[in-house]
């Protein structure tokens, strides 16, 4: 398709206004010297300080000033998306790490807590590390490409292993607390095309993090031009997870690197490639800046398609009202609304995690404000061990409550589509505390 002929449903911008910005960051060490930080009460600050010792925390200027709304700090939604709240640790574990850094503990004695306290949360959800990883044919793992669906293949830049701000319920939160041993990276565009070229069943080429396009472009191009070869033909789709046009539209505007990546993904797209975006968007609230319209606008010029995902968490987006103004939105600006995730089982759960049965709820109210355009988004969808599992729904079947599953997604290709039950349970936050309905010992996959 021409690319110039295509409507431009957004209104256009001064060009100045979008003339290449500074990335400024800010990690653990730095949060006094955000201003609006700095005029919150102590004891938040401290309990923030508390929360940031275990988990992540990184933000830069662009969300601060241009996605939160700090006259309603705590309960802002971008607040609540990007900085430690005390909440987000048990209070055991709080309670812990505020002692030594009230006692002033030696370094050894801090991280020694630090990790002892990470080591309970989780960080491998659903044997992430173990599972999934291939070998090459002399029994090395390929270190950054899991292949857990036969036709999709995710890859992990070693560059790409950060993002231009942190989620506070981030699964991969492990990998960002400096533990190598949890990273899953690779620098090597060999190994990647080498397991593709061995591998004809692969239709998608997944490139994820942390966030690919905090690569410079040249990076990028380094791993994804050469399958523009004749012999990797099989690979027809390239997606691209990202959170950039919500942390850092500027990405896609300011000087030439952004440029650069722009004909990238043009060449990509014209070399007869399928190239998708899978945007992480949790909140309508994300994509109301001009910065992030004219980003859009941008992107879809070169051809890219951009899917949209996010899981639902409580403290940000666990309303229909924010799902359905979000989803209108998205196919409002061309977007496709993809997956409607449940937050995986790791790090502060207890914080951010919504019943099932509430999730089901919140989706199928969400869905029912929207148009047609706007019900391709699929959820609430768990990634568990045996797959993509979706909650269809709360019913009763002879005489008992069940919720009605299907995979969407699943290790053994069989297994997509078939319908199960699992007994109603109203407190079950996640897939491994279903049990099986009608008195089954198992669900039909794990026979
Ligand atoms: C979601 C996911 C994919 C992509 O699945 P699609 O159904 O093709 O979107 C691939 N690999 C893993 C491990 C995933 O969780
Ligand atoms: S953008 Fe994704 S990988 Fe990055 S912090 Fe958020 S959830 Fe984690």
């Amino acid at each position: 398709m021409n690319a110039h002929v295509r409507p431009r449903i957004l209104q256009s911008f001064a060009a100045d206004a979008f003339a290449p910005q500074t990335f400024k960051v800010y990690t653990p060490r730095d949060l006094d010297r955000i201003e609006q930080i700095a005029r919150l009460p102590e004891d938040m600050r401290f309990a923030m300080q508390v929360v940031a010792t275990v988990l992540p925390f990184r933000v830069n200027q662009y969300v601060i000033d241009e996605l939160i709304d700090w006259d309603h700090v705590p309960d802002d939604p971008m607040f609540q998306l990007t900085f430690p709240q005390q909440g987000m640790l048990e209070s055991r574990h709080f309670d812990l790490i505020a002692d030594l850094i009230r006692g002033q503990a030696s370094p050894e004695l801090m991280q020694e807590a630090v990790a002892q306290v990470r080591a309970d949360l989780n960080p491998h959800p659903a044997g992430q590390l173990e599972l999934n990883m291939p070998m090459d044919a002399q029994g090395n793992r390929l270190e950054g490409i899991q292949h857990k669906y036969r036709e999709t293949v995710l890859f992990f830049p070693s560059q790409g292993q950060t993002c231009h701000a942190y989620c506070t319920f981030c699964f991969r939160w492990a990998q960002f607390v400096g533990d190598k041993a949890l990273r899953i990276a690779s620098s090597e565009s060999a190994a990647l095309l080498n397991y593709l070229r061995q591998h004809p069943e692969v239709t998608d080429l997944l490139v994820t993090g942390g966030d690919p396009m905090v690569m410079k472009t040249k990076h990028l191009a380094a791993y994804l031009e050469p399958l523009l070869a004749p012999e990797f033909d099989h690979v027809q789709t390239l997606r691209i997870g990202t959170k950039a046009l919500s942390f850092w539209p500027h990405r896609f505007l300011g000087g030439e690197d952004a440029e650069d990546l722009l004909r990238l993904l043009e060449r990509l797209q014209q070399g007869g490639k399928h190239v998708a975006l899978m945007a992480h968007f949790n909140h309508w609230r994300e994509l109301e800046t001009p910065a992030v319209r004219e980003a859009i606008r941008r992107l879809r010029d070169t051809g890219v398609q951009i899917r949209c995902q996010g899981p639902l968490i409580a403290h940000i987006n666990d309303d229909p009202q924010i799902w359905s103004r979000m989803w209108n939105t998205q196919v409002h600006l061309g977007l496709v609304p993809y997956y409607m995730f449940v937050e995986r089982d790791t790090g502060s759960r207890n914080y951010f995690e919504v019943p099932l049965v509430k999730a089901w709820e919140i989706y199928r109210q969400a869905v029912q404000q929207v148009s047609g355009l706007g019900r391709t988004a699929r959820g609430p969808s768990m990634s568990a061990s045996p797959g993509k599992v979706e909650i269809q729904g709360v019913t009763q079947v002879a005489g008992e409550d069940v919720f009605v599953l299907r995979f969407i997604q699943a290790r053994n290709p069989e297994w997509v589509q078939q319908p199960f039950f699992a007994r109603f349970d109203p407190e079950a936050t996640w897939f491994d505390q279903l049990r099986p309905a009608f008195g089954a010992e198992k669900f039909f996959f794990e026979a």
